[in-house]
């Protein structure tokens, strides 16, 4: 477990075992770590004077020692599909945004893991942002712990409105690695959230050494953001490729997949840029580059937001990239736009992040160039199609 300002342990930032070491610590009986945890994430409590099985004497020490501390919601935002965004303030000052997206069924908690991103992906609004910082667990899991209590779970227990929570918003979640493995470790623990690990997902841009690392740490669900059937292309929209390049991407994929207690399949991400990535040969290229891979790939139209000059490919390009796909025998949705009225479509959110790198400057710049570059070796694409 680990110590807070004013050497105050926050209790909400402890997964089981962390919450294990610390009652242990106070010569207490482990089971003391459960009762905790119920109350927080099970009853949505914060005050310790509160958690009535527990003695006064021991609540008294809990103080002492401890506090519960989530971050604070600033704004709420209602999407006339019913869905809704919060905005959440961290540590660093800055803001960061979460969806909660009602469908059929199921509720789905898109969450972030970083105020802003290093990464700078040219399609993505949170990478053109630059980076502030990283959340806390108590931050993270604070946002499934929001959630609940704005859409009413506390009040009504056994109503549970958040079924899946996916780590698709801001930020890159393996480079935030410790923090988000014990949030999403605490999402699917029984006597936490009890999510199922087929419903908690990472989505990563592709973090190689952390995918790998990632193997025995937990089962949660993989996303890969892949958006490009080969590393030229990918290495301009992505820089990240340049690290970690498509084919040891997809051999650490295929390792974690292996690791996993049960038959999954990751899901495979790809965004849809007009004149980009959308060409028939992508498609084409796309499925001989997955062919070996079982997966499950989601088509996701571009979003537009303010800075990008990137354009969604019309209904008719994306049906078409679908079925090539499916008629090689792959697994494809796309994935339906939603809260886009709210500014909370994939990609879209921003929230308020104090840049650390002046990269939001820099990219007004650059943007165009790269924009123009991009562009033009989707022509080529084009152009050696039609030879
Ligand atoms: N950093 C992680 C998770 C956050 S992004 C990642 O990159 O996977 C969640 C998904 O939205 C990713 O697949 C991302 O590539 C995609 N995305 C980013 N910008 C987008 C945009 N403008 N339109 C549509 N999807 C976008
Ligand atoms: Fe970061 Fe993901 Fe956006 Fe890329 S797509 S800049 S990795 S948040």
């Amino acid at each position: 477990y680990i110590m807070t300002d004013g050497n105050k342990i926050n209790l909400a930032g402890l997964t089981l075992s962390g919450l294990t070491c610390l009652f242990e610590d106070l010569g207490e009986k482990p089971f003391r770590a459960s009762q905790v945890m119920k109350w927080i994430h099970q009853r949505g409590v914060t005050d310790i004077n509160l958690m009535s099985d527990i003695s006064k004497v021991l609540r008294e020490r809990l103080h002492e020692i401890g506090e519960i501390r989530l971050p604070d919601v600033r704004d709420e935002f209602f999407s006339t599909d019913g869905s809704r965004k919060w905005i959440v303030e961290v540590a660093s000052g800055s803001r960061v945004e979460m969806v909660y997206i009602p469908e059929e069924g199921r509720g789905t908690l898109c969450i972030s893991s970083q105020a802003g991103c290093s990464l700078d992906c040219t399609f993505c609004a949170t990478g053109k942002q630059g980076f502030d910082s990283t959340l806390s667990v108590a931050e993270i899991i604070g946002q499934l712990w929001w959630a609940n209590k704005k859409l009413g779970n506390y009040e009504q227990p056994g109503n549970h409105p958040v079924s899946n929570v996916v780590m698709m918003g801001m930020g890159e979640p393996l480079l935030n690695f410790d923090n988000v493995i014990d949030s999403v470790n605490i999402m699917m623990e029984d006597i936490a959230y009890g999510l199922s690990k087929r419903k908690v997902t990472i989505s990563t841009s592709g973090v190689v050494p952390a995918i790998n690392k990632m193997i025995g740490l937990t089962e949660a669900s993989l996303a890969i953001s892949l958006h490009a059937p080969n590393d030229g292309l990918r290495n301009q929209i992505m820089p990240i490729n340049r690290k970690y390049p498509i084919a040891e991407l997809l051999q650490s994929v295929k390792s974690y997949m292996a690791s996993l207690s049960d038959n999954r399949v990751p899901l495979i991400e790809y965004t849809l840029i007009k004149g980009v990535n959308d060409h028939r040969q992508h498609a084409r290229d796309l499925s001989e580059l997955l062919a070996s891979l079982p997966s499950k790939i989601n088509l996701i139209p571009f979003n537009t937001f303010e800075l990008s000059d990137y354009e969604r490919p019309s209904n008719a390009s994306v049906s078409n990239f679908r079925e090539i796909l499916r008629k090689a025998g792959h697994t494809v949705t796309v994935r339906t736009t939603r809260a886009d009225d709210i500014g909370a479509a994939c990609g879209q959110l921003v929230g308020d992040v104090s840049d650390q790198t002046s990269r939001s400057i820099r990219h007004q710049r650059r943007m165009s160039k790269v924009n123009e570059k991009v562009k033009l070796t989707g022509k080529l694409a084009t152009a050696a199609e039609s030879m």
